[in-house]
């Protein structure tokens, strides 16, 4: 008989990967995931529903600014730590998690490139909650091509005003302040403020909140994964920014988004890799009980022992990653790396969940149907796979 106590989750049983205090994440955040009713979970992603209540109570529980110091109210936790509440949270399916996720990516430009006014205004109360961040990159026009962004910001004294769109902003409808990339054009910015040279060199990043004459929230996406998360178009029309809301420098906007999201890229590495568990677990529990009723599955025991590997592997490399960064080396390339195997792993696994489990597979209790909706999402988001490939060897290409 297969047993779901010794396949799953070999590396997590490892102490040389994770140690004492991160268990206590692990276990902290398993507690949470499994106490939200599955109903509830149901519910968020039929109705397409933010769970703002489940963001706050995740911060309360000291999630929401798990990699930040005490300082900023921060739990002053560790990246593999934060990564271990993400794998909890994907198997789980925890309604929040996305937000969660970008919320925390958000943080860290305001964190590493903010003013103390910023940090001051922005970090504790981000850390408990009251303010929920989204990241404004994706444009109509502009997805993989980050650099063809248009969305422009132009100085007028005291103030930008902003004009453009952004499009599938996760936790856009719901959030109270953005990181938002501009292109400061030449004309209305102090000559003083901006860098010669290539147009990606004046993307800035700029804090907008919600409540800034100018800042609309457009359509609303009804998709067939990730939902729950209000992903929207941000509106952008004369959006009156203070100048004291520039992130870092005019010009270092690049800079800024693209080191969140090597991180951001190893939180949804941590998500995918618990989608995957999730999925082998529902396998697992499925053969159990064929095997109780009299159908034998020894069959299926390679393809049990091919996908746990996958789940493993995906675990591996996240856990590298998320090293890394706790070593302060974040690294683009082993993010990339954990990010692909992760989804892909996901994606390999819900399907072959939905497969193995028939009908059962394609209802909404298992939750591997939706495991299967999130994972398509997965390999799109922050970059695809196809690109993080593609980035991957550059670098050995240009070795
Ligand atoms: C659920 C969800 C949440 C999201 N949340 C956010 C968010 O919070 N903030 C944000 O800014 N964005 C967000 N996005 C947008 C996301 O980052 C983009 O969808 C992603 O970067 C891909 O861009 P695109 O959709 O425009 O696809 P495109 O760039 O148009 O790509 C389409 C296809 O072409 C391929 N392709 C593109 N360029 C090349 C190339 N040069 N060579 C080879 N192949 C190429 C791609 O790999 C892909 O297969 C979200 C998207 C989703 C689905």
């Amino acid at each position: 008989m297969l047993r779901t106590d010794i396949l799953p989750e070999v590396l997590k049983d490892s102490s040389c990967f994770v140690s004492q205090l991160q268990r206590l994440w692990l276990e902290k955040a398993r507690s949470f995931a499994d106490a939200i009713p599955i109903a509830e979970i149901i519910a968020a992603d039929a109705e397409n529903k933010f769970r703002r209540d489940l963001f706050e109570r995740a911060c309360k529980e000291g999630f929401g600014a798990l990699p930040f110091p005490s300082t900023y109210g921060g739990s002053g936790g560790d990246y593999l730590s934060f990564c271990l509440v993400n794998e909890e949270f994907g198997r789980r399916c925890v309604p929040i998690m996305s937000s969660l996720g970008v919320h925390v990516l958000c943080q860290e430009p305001v964190f590493r490139f903010g003013s103390e006014e910023q940090k001051q205004k922005y970090l504790p109360r981000s850390a408990s909650g009251e303010y929920l961040a989204a990241f404004g990159l994706t444009e109509p026009n502009a997805g993989s091509d980050t650099a063809a962004i248009s969305t422009s910001a132009v100085s007028a004294g005291s103030h930008f005003l902003l004009n453009g769109t952004n499009t599938f902003i996760t936790s856009g409808g719901a959030a109270d302040y953005y990181i938002v990339m501009a292109k400061l054009s030449a004309a209305g910015a102090s000559a003083q403020d901006l860098p010669r040279g290539s147009s990606e060199k004046t993307i800035t990043a700029f804090v907008v909140e919600r409540e800034f004459p100018g800042f609309e929230i457009g359509q609303k996406f009804d998709m067939l994964g990730m939902r729950g998360y209000a992903t929207c178009e941000l509106v952008f029309n004369d959006c009156r920014v203070p100048a004291e809301n520039l992130l870092a420098q005019a010009g270092m906007g690049r800079k800024v988004a693209l080191s969140s999201l090597a991180k951001g890229r190893v939180t949804i590495a941590a998500q995918a890799t618990g989608w995957a568990q999730g999925a082998l677990d529902a396998i697992v529990v499925h053969l159990r009980e064929a095997e109780a009723n009299g159908c034998p599955s020894g069959a299926l025991a390679y393809l049990v022992g091919d996908l746990s590997m996958l789940v493993e592997s995906a675990r591996v490399l996240t856990y590298q990653a998320a090293s890394a960064i706790d070593r302060g080396e974040s690294d683009v390339t082993l993010a990339a790396m954990a990010k692909i195997q992760a989804t892909d792993a996901a994606m390999r696994l819900s399907t072959e969940a939905v497969s193995i489990l028939g009908s059962r597979g394609l209802a909404s209790n298992l939750l591997v149907e939706r495991i299967f909706r999130d994972a398509k999402a997965g390999q799109i988001y922050e970059g695809t796979n196809q690109i993080q490939r593609m980035l991957i060897a550059r670098r050995y290409q240009s070795k």
